[in-house]
């Protein structure tokens, strides 16, 4: 590695326990979740108590880290129960809290949890970084909207570990504070309720002519003037990593296996090799195209190179289309050249397929033949986790997705 690179954590989103997996096994070097209560993702699927044992046990044991999010903006009547969650967290061996409000901070202090500063903080200045890293937080996950030479002033005046989104959606709004969802659908974003009211299509109405609604539309598709795109820095990662921030995020708790697996084993390897050899470095092809095969929406840079890069997508709120997700490979027999597939999308025989691995290179085939567990011929695979077993063309790494 270059003498003035700091290889970067590589941290990615566990919505779940299979999720979780997902983010470890392909590359993550630390993951983060919520629990039951007390994040800002109420909709996906967070961790039970139990869950997060295990999930602590399963990423101590490949030596990685797991962070909990506690990023609520907690009312008095959150204080008791916040503190008691806390504690739990401490002692099931979580590696850090990432809070938002300065009651939780207080309260973390008070436990053997590092902590590190949400972005919902909006930390957005060198002095309010200092400040968070005086008041005990070990790391200060910065705001969204700042160039890359802000980042970079914020590294030279503050000691704090930083992290940074590199990948996901965004919100229109300053880091999710936002009352859009909350004056509209009385859920609010800064609860962990968000509605996505931002994606929404709207229309023009004159105050007089109720329930007459005017299009304002770029397209007959209509318009989505708050529909921001989302976040990719890959093609900027050199300078990331020169940076120095501490840490590299990806956005997206509530997105799929597909998603996760995908997005880390490509800045997994983009990592790896700009740390290996700064100077000789371009960004590969087949990492833009695996990008492309996730759900996202058209990429941005966002604020990171400070000039005027497009932040809004008008033509659809609906992420681009991305590769199918059909099947996780449980198991391989090199023996009979089989693959066990837990099945999760449709796939019949004649198929074509591709299978992306946690370390080894995509590869494609088509479906020669489908067995269920009994041996019986299928000619097609139709049960969501139903377990089949199909030929492979090339030996398989368990945990591959198989896609199409
Ligand atoms: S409505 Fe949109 S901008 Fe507002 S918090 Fe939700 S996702 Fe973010």
């Amino acid at each position: 590695m270059s003498t003035n690179i700091v290889k970067p954590e590589l941290l990615a989103p566990a919505g779940n326990f299979e999720k979780l997996q997902a983010a470890l096994i392909y590359g993550a070097d630390a993951v983060y979740f919520g629990g039951k209560d007390f994040s800002l993702r109420t909709m996906s699927d967070n961790f039970t108590r139990e869950e997060i044992l295990a999930a602590v046990d399963f990423t101590h044991g490949l030596g990685k880290k797991i962070y909990a999010a506690v990023n609520v903006f907690a009312r008095n009547a959150d204080i008791e129960p916040v503190a008691e969650y806390l504690a739990f967290l401490d002692g099931a061996g979580v590696d850090a809290v990432i809070v938002s409000d300065l009651g939780v901070l207080s309260l973390a202090k008070a436990t053997n949890l590092d902590v590190h500063i949400s972005t919902q903080a909006n930390v957005t200045n060198h002095r309010a970084a200092k400040f968070f890293h005086e008041l005990g937080a070990k790391r200060i996950v910065l705001a969204r909207e700042l160039t890359r030479d802000e980042i970079a002033d914020i590294r030279r005046n503050c000691a704090a570990e930083l992290e940074i989104f590199i990948h996901g959606a965004m919100c229109i709004s300053y880091s999710g504070r936002c009352w859009l969802s909350k004056f509209l659908t009385g859920r609010d974003a800064n609860q962990g309720s968000c509605t996505h009211s931002c994606r929404w299509k709207y229309n023009l109405v004159e105050e007089t002519r109720e329930g007459e609604f005017f299009p304002v539309g770029e397209d007959t598709r209509g318009t989505y003037v708050m529909n921001s795109r989302d976040l990719c820095l890959l093609p900027n990662i050199g300078d990331v990593i020169r940076s120095g921030v501490a840490s590299l995020k990806i956005e997206g708790r509530m997105k799929s296996v597909n998603y996760v697996a995908g997005a880390v084993k490509v800045y997994r390897a983009a990592i790896d090799e700009f740390c290996a050899d700064p100077e000789n470095f371009s960004v590969r092809d087949e990492w833009i195209a695996e990008l492309d095969k996730i759900p996202h929406r058209p990429y941005t840079a966002g604020f990171f190179t400070g000039d005027a890069q497009p932040t809004e997508f008008y033509s659809t709120s609906k992420p681009q289309r991305a590769a199918k997700f059909l099947g996780i490979v449980r198991a391989f027999n090199a023996a009979t050249m089989t693959a066990t597939v837990e099945q999760r999308g449709k796939f019949v025989v004649g198929q074509s397929v591709e299978f992306l691995q946690p370390r080894g290179k995509i590869f494609s085939q088509t479906i020669t033949a489908i067995r269920d567990e009994l041996g019986k011929e299928l000619s097609a695979a139709p049960h969501a986790q139903q377990v089949v077993t199909v030929p492979v063309a090339e030996p398989v790494e368990i945990w591959s997705l198989m896609r199409s």
